[in-house]
């Protein structure tokens, strides 16, 4: 266990040089103060909660001290942006201060969000504001909870330096954790600036860093690739089982570890909606829920694309075939064990298709409902869920159906094996944005409270059944926009 001042560092990624990434210093921000921190993140940089000092958060993330072996650079990438290739982006208001690595011999990147303006800052104020960062925080958190992957948040640091957006608001800093901050975009901007010699150093260092185990094959890069389809395959499924909505699924916001990364305007379902829009500013619904899955298989293209001088297209081309099987296996595994299913049948994808139909037309809390189902006995459980659908007909047929199909199965545990992957605890958008609008006014104890609560996604907690209610009406239909 150490303090923060007491941290390892190793900076792989800027020793790769100034093809890469630029040397950037933070701006600092006026009054810093620590809003929020994760002491599970925290863990993960074996950091002692007891000796986190508030003040020392907000020297360090708030830009005014900063670690002598710390190495702060702005990543270089481009992208496509929904649809578009963008030449020209990078990290326009996130700085990596450097690479620590923990007693387990980890590396983390930490990567400060909102650290001010760098090269890559185009027409940008390098900031990001409270809110944003405050969802960002909560999101990392719950998603890791829930067991899904994902970037990690250490911290959220508040201040008084005002930030135009729609309104004048205060800008704020997230510290993020990720093994690496290299995303599909990093490897399409080398590609298409046609610096052939730069994307094979790029993709070196990313298979020696976070895929050595593709050196053992006989074709690395291939190996790479396939790893991340396969890696991206699993990630869709569990945001698809549980219901996460990313919002802003750029080729420039998908990291080549697969995991959940750069959060824009995501959330979580409340009622089942397969069309689900999150983002206000996506207009014909490119990333709508349902659309995830194509759009990842259409990115992992993107990324394919960029390989090209490296591997096979046929190759390529057969890596990427992987994704949809592999996608729909993790997706059927995951949702047999949301209702319970500890075997494997024929039948078992239509059982899931037709409850999500009738989800869909009855607007039922989609998280809520498994949780609610896995009570016994199942029967009684099946009453008590009936009076949210609108198809009581059909429901009536669903349930005897599930009812057979659970009583080919032992029934022992069923509670709690659901329990333990069906959340009763979700970030709604609703309990972000109160959360929200208490920090705004300078009062952190409910951010503090919700992410503790999400913590736990799992367990009933004392005292905390408001957090496990449906959204009221006003909560559901929260816009969220792309500023940030
Ligand atoms: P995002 O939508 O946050 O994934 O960002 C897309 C691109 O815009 C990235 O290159 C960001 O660094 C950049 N960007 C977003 N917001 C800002 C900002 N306030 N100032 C400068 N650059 C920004
Ligand atoms: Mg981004």
């Amino acid at each position: 266990m150490k303090a923060l001042d007491e941290l390892n560092f190793d900076n792989r990624f800027a020793a790769l040089g100034d093809v890469f990434s630029t040397h950037v210093l933070p701006q600092p921000l006026d009054a810093p103060r620590l809003v929020v921190a994760s002491d599970a993140a925290m863990a993960l940089l074996d950091l002692d909660p007891s000796q986190a000092r508030e003040e020392v958060f907000a020297q360090l993330f708030g830009g005014h001290k900063l670690w002598a072996e710390a190495e702060p650079r702005a990543m270089v990438y481009s992208g496509h942006q929904f649809g578009h290739y963008n030449p020209q982006l990078g990290d326009g208001r996130g700085l990596l201060l450097g690479e620590v690595y923990n007693d387990a011999g980890e590396h983390w990147d930490l990567h400060l969000k909102g650290a001010g303006q760098t090269p890559y800052s185009r027409m940008g104020d390098g900031r990001a504001v409270l809110r944003s960062s405050i969802r960002e925080f909560l999101a990392s958190e719950a998603l890791a909870a829930l067991g899904i992957p994902s970037s990690r948040a250490l911290c959220v640091i508040g201040s008084d330096t005002p930030v135009w957006r729609e309104k004048q608001e205060r800008g704020a800093t997230l510290l993020r954790l990720a093994h690496s901050h290299v995303r599909f975009g990093s490897f399409e901007y080398f590609y298409y600036t046609r610096q052939p010699e730069q994307l094979q150093k790029l993709v070196d260092h990313v298979i020696a860093a976070h895929y050595p185990e593709c050196l053992e094959q006989p074709q690395p890069y291939l190996a790479l690739f396939r790893s991340i389809v396969e890696r991206n395959a699993e990630l869709i499924a569990q945001w698809q089982a549980y219901g996460f909505c990313h919002g802003v699924m750029n080729t420039d916001n998908m990291s080549i570890l697969g995991i959940t990364f750069d959060f824009g305007p995501f959330a979580f379902l409340d009622d089942f909606d397969a069309g689900f829009i999150c983002n206000h500013s996506d207009h014909e619904g490119r990333y709508s829920f349902s659309n995830q899955v194509p759009i990842a298989h259409w990115n992992l293209s993107a990324l394919g694309q960029a390989l090209v001088n490296l591997v096979e297209v046929e190759a390529l081309r057969e890596a990427l075939a992987l994704f949809l099987p592999l996608y729909q296996a993790h997706y059927l595994d995951l949702m047999r064990r949301r209702l319970g299913l500890s075997t494997a049948q024929d039948g078992d994808l239509a059982l899931v298709e037709r409850l999500l139909g009738l989800m869909q037309l009855g607007a039922v809390d989609y998280n809520l409902f498994f949780r609610r189902l896995g009570e016994q006995p199942a029967p009684q459980a099946l009453g008590k869920v009936r009076d949210d659908f609108v198809d009581l007909a059909g429901f009536d047929q669903w349930g005897h159906d599930y009812l057979a199909r659970i009583a080919s199965e032992d029934a022992a545990g069923r509670t709690a094996r659901m329990n333990a992957v069906n959340p009763l605890y979700v970030l709604r958008n609703y309990l972000a944005q109160k959360a929200i609008d208490a920090a705004e006014d300078g009062n952190y104890e409910e951010v503090r409270r919700l992410h503790q609560v999400l913590a736990r996604p799992f367990e009933e907690q004392a005292g905390m059944q408001a957090y496990a209610e449906r959204p009221p009406e006003w909560g559901k239909h929260l816009e969220i926009s792309c500023s940030s």
